[in-house]
């Protein structure tokens, strides 16, 4: 058996994440390893922390990028606030809140789930209405950007919600981070987590959090240890904010941090207001193109994503076979439905470097093809 490199294919990538990468910021990616406490790595790395501190809005001290992907700054999250017998509503309405629900869970903590429908934002009032009967709750949680099925929910006013009954927040912004209008600070968002491969528009694997001063007061005053020592962030603040004294705690993905430091620097230079919308003047282009092709949506218009459009597989249509003739005839990668969307949506990223219209234009005409074939 002998083995040779593995070369990828060039795709175009409008699924749910991982999006389309700039050349910059991949090739970013192959400048020179150095040591991950170099000086200059450290410096690379402060300016990673105020780039983040940039695109979530917030003066957060600890406000860094995760090694791991998304569903490791979920955990993060739940396992450094929260405490086995702590009460936390929960707000589900698509996959990644279920997700949400199984971490509470195996800290042994208690969920009070709020359902809302799948392809909908998450009911305010029944927000309300779980923290008038649950008043022991001390956190909310909520996924700002339900990737599963394309709804953004109103996360000003969940946070407003949480903090009248003194709970805290704990919001998934993996989707959200850099799509749509996000501020952590104005809206007072406690601990917050996204996804490097998303509308930031960088390689897999990191993920950006951020903490409140009160939710690392939280983390300071637990009664038990964190049980997972690579999540518990008390050991990782020394090592992001050890004033010029930073200690061992893990190897840093050297490489991956070069690609992600290039990609805030992006979207600095574009303007985080200019960013989101660009997402949406995008999403407007594609949203009148698939009205043509007689591709109906999902959600209702004002709680849609501009990044994830979520669309009913038209009458007739084979899933895999439309997605696998995208895929080549066009190198073209959209997403399957995911859970109970399955077999009945696809999903149309308009992520970071995505969401520009050669690719919507592509997207377009690729996907008329494939359906009269
Ligand atoms: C993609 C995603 C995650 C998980 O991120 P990974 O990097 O895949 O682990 C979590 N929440 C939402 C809303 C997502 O879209």
């Amino acid at each position: 058996m002998s083995y040779s490199s593995f070369t990828p294919p060039r795709r175009t990538l409008m699924g749910p994440g991982p999006s389309d990468i700039s050349p910059q910021v991949l090739s970013a990616m192959s400048r020179p390893v150095i040591g991950h406490l170099d000086p200059l790595f450290v410096g690379m790395m402060d300016e990673v922390k105020a780039l983040l501190q940039y695109a979530f809005q917030t003066k957060n001290e600890f406000t860094i990028a995760l090694s791991a992907p998304g569903s490791a700054g979920m955990e993060a999250c739940f396992v450094n606030l929260v405490e086995a017998g702590d009460q936390v509503i929960v707000c589900r309405n698509g996959v990644f809140g279920d997700r949400m629900v199984q971490n509470v869970e195996r800290i042994g903590a208690t969920a009070i789930i709020v359902d809302s429908p799948w392809g909908r934002a998450v009911e305010t009032n029944k927000v309300a209405q779980a923290l008038v009967d649950h008043p022991e709750a001390k956190f909310v949680a909520f996924v700002h950007a339900e990737t599963s099925t394309g709804a953004v929910s109103d996360a000003k006013t969940l946070c407003a919600l949480a903090k009248q009954h003194n709970c805290l927040t704990i919001v998934d912004a993996v989707t959200s981070l850099g799509g749509v209008e996000l501020r952590v600070d104005d809206w007072g968002i406690d601990a917050i987590y996204s996804g490097s491969q998303k509308c930031l528009s960088c390689v897999p694997g990191l993920s950006p959090i951020s903490f409140s001063a009160n939710a690392v007061e939280v983390v300071k005053n637990r009664k038990t240890p964190i049980q997972s020592w690579f999540l518990d962030q008390s050991l990782v603040m020394s090592y992001w904010s050890g004033e010029g004294k930073r200690s061992y705690h893990h190897t840093a993905p050297v490489n991956s941090l070069y690609a992600l430091h290039e990609s805030l620097v992006h979207l600095h230079n574009e303007g985080l207001e200019n960013a989101w919308a660009r997402h949406k003047a995008q999403h407007q282009v594609l949203a009148k193109g698939l009205a043509k092709l007689g591709i109906e949506f999902i959600v209702p218009e004002d709680e849609r994503l501009p990044q994830l459009n979520a669309v009913y597989i038209p009458e007739g249509a084979d899933d895999a076979k439309v997605r696998g003739y995208l895929l080549n005839h066009y190198n073209l990668e959209i997403g399957a439905g995911l859970g109970g969307f399955a077999g009945k949506a696809w999903r149309i990223g308009l992520m970071g470097y995505a969401a520009r219209n050669e690719n919507v234009a592509l997207c377009l005409s690729a996907l008329e093809d494939a359906l009269a074939q």
